[in-house]
């Protein structure tokens, strides 16, 4: 029940009972007149009647004389009587014998009633003014004329009006008394439970618990009422905070990364689905920002878990600062952030033009060096902006023009901005169609390996590297150049370095079998290496194919150093003590630092084509190559020079002391059964190198 159909019940209520109260007293008082009118009536008709009777018998004796004359003065008298107004004595026939009148009333009397005075008994009547009374004169039971009397009603009127007034007065003095109740009860009740019903109201409208209700002792149970209300009030008001604290618990854990408290990516969906739904009504353009920290990982690794935390959540600061009141910073995970700048223009020049100041604030913002823990971090993003209007759905592909621009960036040389172009696109589409095509290649049995021969200073051919090749139905021979990274994007690198160097150790145990050895290096991609089975992927292959371990050397590149060198070093230890080498490749092309080769049991490493490229006509590079050579030899490394292409080339490297050369001088990669003819039948332990007399007659193209 609302408050006010209470108070409106209590006004009914309040109404009733008067206007009850009104009609009861009303038909009281009405019933009181009426009675007190018969009553009078009755008095004025006793007093008749005792006048009429006392008078009757002097009267019949002036009758009986009819001495009319006589009784004039007689009649008068009897006008003292109180209220009489006319008196009239008529004969037995009829006649009139004698009449006195109030003269000031003479005109106003009508003339007696024939019916009345034509009565054998006494007889009576009333009007509204005048009551008339009859009575039979008799003389010794003998009727001798009649008597006829008028009365004014002036006294009973009088007497009336007062009853009236008296009535009245007592009637409004009981309504008074009657309001004043029900209002009192009105305030009393009525009011404290008005103010109960009022919290309950706005409680159930605004679900708003911490209301309570005033308490007054007046009344115990509408106390109780109050007090029992305020304790349920109290005890909603208790859970319900505890329950929206545990729902916004729930919801930052559902839309906010725990770590920096951005937005996560679920959220991120969603304000990108408003946005878009915003941009179509209002044709404003708005932009995804998408930034990745360049080399975070190395941060992570070699200074912990802790600083890397910290340099997110200062990062995360950083962008939030940077940004519009309106604009969305979300983490996607890692060290990938995204910002939604809403509404940045209605033309696509403006609003690229203010992404992109936005996003080079952000840049900047990130770059400025990070004070963490007494420790000076710099730290650079690569960001991608996409931008979209109303008529962008698809908020998934905007996610991804976004990143592909990041990934420009980063290719571009990183701690840069740049645009999504429909290029990209395209581009991944195409990486995309590769990917799939190499799945299906690997699944049908069309990849196959070609051996590049190692060779010696002496010429001799000392081992080989496994290079795979594919070729397509349609597109012919494809470089790995081409398909390697696509699949180094996905986990499709695992499954073709497995394939690889299965087929390799397959071909290698066959080739034993034979009495020939060689020694073959396969190719690891960081992903295949990050596998936490690896160690025991290769095993099982080594065991499967029975190939001997000593002959297989794995080149790693850089990449995978970049991880956890304790991990990565325990891994090749494991691997070293199956026999299995690895040597250092592309040296020179990443960060070639000095401090892995001593962290780790490295067999050779082979200088970056790009160096050995250069030697005879830069003399930094030549500068850079001699030193690797010598740095090498210092720590019992062998050096192989990869990319040998002419005799200077494989004068200058023999010249600093270079002995393990690889390049198409001397052969490019070729089929097994080509490289087979090379290797020269041995004893079975040891590796007896063709000379390179003989490889030179090949000079293979393929
Ligand atoms: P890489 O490991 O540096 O291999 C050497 C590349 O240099 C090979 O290219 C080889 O054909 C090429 N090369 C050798 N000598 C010369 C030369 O004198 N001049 C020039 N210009 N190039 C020379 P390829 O076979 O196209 O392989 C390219 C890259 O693909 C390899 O570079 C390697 O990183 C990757 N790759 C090839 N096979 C595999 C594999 O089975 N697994 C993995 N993970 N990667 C592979
Ligand atoms: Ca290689
Ligand atoms: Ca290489």
């Amino acid at each position: 029940m609302t408050q006010k159909s209470l108070i409106s019940i209590t006004g009914r209520l309040q109404r009733l009972l008067v206007s009850f109260s009104a009609y009861v007293l009303l038909i009281a008082g009405l019933m009181i007149l009426v009675f007190e009118l018969s009553h009078q009536r009755h008095i004025l008709h006793s007093q008749a009647q005792t006048f009429a009777v006392l008078i009757a018998p002097e009267l019949a004796s002036e009758l009986i004389a009819d001495a009319s004359v006589a009784s004039g003065p007689l009649l008068q008298d009897y006008l003292s009587e109180a209220d009489l107004l006319g008196l009239y004595v008529y004969r037995k026939d009829g006649s009139e014998y004698a009449r006195s009148v109030k003269p000031e009333f003479a005109q106003a009397l009508p003339t007696p009633s024939f019916k009345l005075r034509a009565q054998l008994n006494e007889a009576h009547q009333i009007s509204l003014d005048l009551f008339e009374y009859s009575l039979p004169i008799r003389h010794n039971n003998r009727l001798v004329g009649q008597l006829y009397l008028q009365y004014g009603l002036a006294t009973i009127e009088r007497q009336m009006l007062l009853y009236f007034v008296s009535v009245v007065l007592i009637y409004a003095l009981l309504l008074l008394g009657m309001y004043l109740l029900s209002r009192r009860i009105l305030r009393r009740f009525a009011e404290p439970v008005g103010q109960i019903l009022t919290v309950i109201d706005t409680v159930r409208t605004t679900k708003n618990f911490s209301l309570s209700v005033p308490e007054n002792d007046q009344y115990c149970e509408l106390n109780r009422l109050s007090s029992d209300l305020n304790w349920v009030l109290q005890q909603a008001n208790k859970s319900t905070l505890a329950l929206q604290a545990h729902q916004q618990e729930i919801e930052q854990h559902i839309y906010f990364d725990p770590l920096t408290g951005l937005v996560n990516r679920r959220m991120l969906i969603q304000r990108i689905e408003r946005e878009v739904v915003r941009a179509k009504r209002t044709g404003q353009i708005g932009a995804l920002v998408y930034l990745d920290l360049d080399h975070f990982k190395a941060i992570n690794d070699s200074l912990g878990h802790n600083v890397g935390d910290a340099v997110l959540k200062s990062v995360a600061l950083r962008i939030s600062k940077a940004v519009r009141e309106a604009d969305t910073p979300a983490r996607l995970g890692g060290d990938e952030f995204v910002v939604l700048l809403p509404e940045l223009g209605k033309s696509e020049s403006s609003a690229a033009h203010n992404a992109l100041n936005i996003a080079e604030k952000i840049r900047q913002a990130i770059s400025t060096v990070h004070q963490l823990d007494e420790r000076d971090l710099h730290v650079t993003p690569s960001i991608g902006i996409a931008l979209f209007d109303g008529e962008k759905s698809d908020l998934e592909n905007l996610l991804m023009q976004a990143d592909l621009a990041m990934y420009q960036a980063k290719e571009d040389g990183r701690n840069r901005v740049q645009f999504f172009l429909k290029q990209m696109q395209e581009h991944t589409d195409h990486r995309r169609q590769i990917e799939e095509s190499l799945r299906q290649a690997i699944a049908n049995d069309k990849l196959y390996v070609c051996y590049q021969p190692l060779v010696r200073s002496d010429g001799a051919v000392v081992g080989a590297e496994a290079l795979v090749r594919w070729e397509d139905e349609e597109e012919g021979l494809i470089s790995p150049s081409a398909f390697i990274p696509i699949a180094e994007m996905t986990d499709l690198i695992c499954y073709l370095g497995q394939w690889v160097l299965t087929d390799v150790c397959k071909q290698m145990a066959a080739w034993e079998d034979q009495g020939k050895n060689l020694v073959v290096s396969v190719n690891i991609s960081p992903r295949e290496f990050q596998q936490t089975d690896f160690v025991e992927q290769v095993q099982e292959i080594v065991l499967t194919t029975g190939v001997k371990a000593e002959h297989l050397v794995l080149e790693l590149t850089e990449g995978i150093l970049l991880n956890n060198i304790e991990a990565v070093s325990g891994k090749m230890q494991r691997l070293s003590q199956l026999g299995i080498r690895f040597s250092l490749d592309d040296f020179g092309k990443g960060y070639s630092s000095l401090q892995y080769l001593k962290q780790l049991p490295l067999s050779a490493l082979k200088i970056d084509q790009s160096f050995v490229r250069s030697i005879t006509t830069d003399s930094n590079d030549a500068e850079i190559v001699a030193t690797i050579i010598a740095m090498a030899q210092t720590l019992g490394i062998e050096v192989i020079a990869e990319g040998v292409e002419n005799r200077e080339e494989l004068e200058c490297l023999k010249h600093w002391g270079c002995q393990l050369f690889q390049g198409f001088y001397f052969s490019r990669a070729v089929r097994a059964k080509r490289i087979h003819r090379l290797i020269r039948r041995t004893g079975k332990h040891s590796l007896q190198p063709a000379p390179i007399a003989s490889l030179m007659k090949h000079q293979f193209s393929k």
